[in-house]
């Protein structure tokens, strides 16, 4: 029982209380006294081996490089508040009515695919069509991979702002190629020239300038220059991602997004990866599951059958999947029953158990020496870019030795906000506030996650305290 734990656990010399989280280390230390053989395992580590005793392989394509076909990119928008993303994604969605396909895309599913032509070829490209980064990192946050590129969006009349800093940031950490769209260059004032130079202070140089990332002036108000865009999107994946996928298994992908239908009951936007999905499968989504009763395609129309990078909205599920959950096709009900029940009980777990942290200061030593991270990530918001950037430029002086790195992932002025702590909790990072508090319901998506964030007032305060948790983890064990 939870006292007599305790009891050991103070005989071991650790002072703790009944209802407090403990380091794995101090797990296995517990568990040897008490001659339990201790195996942890991460939350994606059990479902793959959940889905493993049911002979299911998640995220690998089934076959050879022989089964491979080529897939439409993933794209999502991202940029500062009011540069322009959705007017963006109405034009591409409009410019874009397929050839052939009259009558436009009339519902709204989350995600919609246009066809552009590059070289003669005819290319496809699926969008997510949830403008802003916090569907994009709150699905890296839970570790499903939904997006192939990044379309950062900069209005040319007032240039790099915070937000877009943060959104290339998200899309640096999670290894996204970025394109970017100079927006608004119709408005007086507009600038793309300026735009272009801000942006290489973040390693963002543009390809007339020797870089490697495209840029594109439009404006999405006047439908300029989108084709253009569109095809900025396909080079760029062309060439740096392979894009492909067996299209002949059964189909795998992720939820964008769900909800409860008063005539239709739970139904999902899914986003196939692999594979292809078929009206009468049996499907597993996050803790739902069901067959698939109806698919409806971006333009509201029955499809039977929806193949990789292909966004569907799916009809027949048990309940509303959360977004970013993955989802796979079965051969049985049974076995979809079975994998959501205990998904089901698993999250009941997870909500119960996580009152505790992933990475802070204190338990940030014990991580390394158990070897389970080799840095110290970090993201500070603070209230002056001079504040930020002096105590960002004396963190990165710590003299830590070489066995840490520090890594600012990112940094900007304001409140602490739901973006930062769903950064942090996708990279294991430390947020450190500079004069700033949390805001919104940043807090309590914190204290949710079990992210650490510090508030200082001070700069070496916050400089003390970090430097003694960094030295605390490079002393040597005796
Ligand atoms: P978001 O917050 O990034 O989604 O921005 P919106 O798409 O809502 O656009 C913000 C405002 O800028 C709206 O009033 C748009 O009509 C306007 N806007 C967007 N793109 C352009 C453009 O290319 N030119 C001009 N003049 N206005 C634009």
């Amino acid at each position: 029982n939870p006292a007599s734990l305790v009891g050991v656990m103070m005989n071991l010399g650790e002072m703790v209380t009944a209802t407090q989280s403990v380091s794995d280390e101090t797990l296995k230390l517990l568990a040897d006294e008490m001659n339990f053989i201790l195996e942890i395992v991460s939350p994606e580590e059990e479902d793959r081996e959940l889905l493993e005793s049911f002979d299911i392989e998640f995220g690998e394509d089934e076959g050879g490089e022989e089964s491979l076909v080529a897939r439409p990119p993933v794209v999502t928008v991202m940029g500062h508040v009011d540069h322009g993303k959705t007017r963006l994604l109405d034009a591409i969605r409009k410019t874009n009515v397929v050839a052939g396909e009259a009558g436009g895309i009339t519902q709204h599913i989350g995600a919609y695919q246009v066809a552009t032509e590059v070289n003669g070829e005819d290319r496809r490209i699926t969008f997510i069509d949830t403008p802003g980064h916090e569907a994009f990192t709150a699905m890296r946050a839970r570790g499903a991979k939904s997006t192939d590129i990044a379309i950062l969006v900069v209005a040319a009349n007032d240039g790099v702002m915070p937000q877009t800093i943060e959104a290339l940031n998200h899309a640096k950490a999670a290894d996204v190629p970025i394109v970017v769209a100079v927006n608004k260059i119709d408005v007086e004032g507009a600038d793309p020239t300026k735009v272009r130079g801000q942006l290489t202070e973040f390693g963002l140089v543009a390809e007339e300038y020797g870089g490697d990332t495209m840029f594109v002036d439009i404006s999405a108000k006047q439908g300029l220059n989108i084709e253009s865009l569109l095809e900025a999107v396909v080079l760029t994946a062309d060439a740096s991602l392979d894009l492909r996928a067996n299209p002949e298994q059964d189909a795998q992908g992720i939820a964008i997004e769900s909800h409860l239908d008063k005539g239709r009951g739970a139904v999902a936007t899914v986003l196939v990866q692999r594979g292809t999905l078929r009206v009468g499968d049996t499907m597993v989504v996050g803790d739902a599951y069901g067959r698939v009763r109806a698919m409806l395609d971006d333009k509201g129309e029955n499809v039977e059958e929806a193949g990789p990078s292909t966004p569907v909205l799916v009809l027949g599920l048990t309940n509303v999947p959360g977004a970013g959950d993955n989802f796979l096709v079965v051969d049985e009900d049974r076995t979809a029953r079975q994998i959501a029940e205990k998904r089901a009980a698993r999250e009941r777990n997870v909500r119960f158990a996580r009152k505790g942290v992933r990475f802070s200061l204190e338990n940030l030593d014990e991580a390394l020496k158990a070897g389970l991270v080799q840095e110290l990530n970090l993201i500070i918001k603070g209230d002056a870019s001079g504040s930020v950037e002096a105590l960002e430029a004396s963190l990165l002086q710590l003299d830590v030795g070489d066995e840490v790195d520090i890594r600012v992932l990112h940094r900007g002025v304001g409140a602490v906000t739901e973006s930062d702590i769903n950064l942090a909790t996708g990279s294991d990072a430390i947020v450190i506030g500079f004069n700033v508090r949390a805001a919104g319901r940043a807090a309590q998506m914190a204290e949710r996650e079990g992210v650490d964030v510090r508030y200082y007032s001070v700069i070496y305060q916050a400089i003390e305290e970090i430097e003694a948790a960094l030295k605390g983890m490079l002393k040597p064990e005796y």
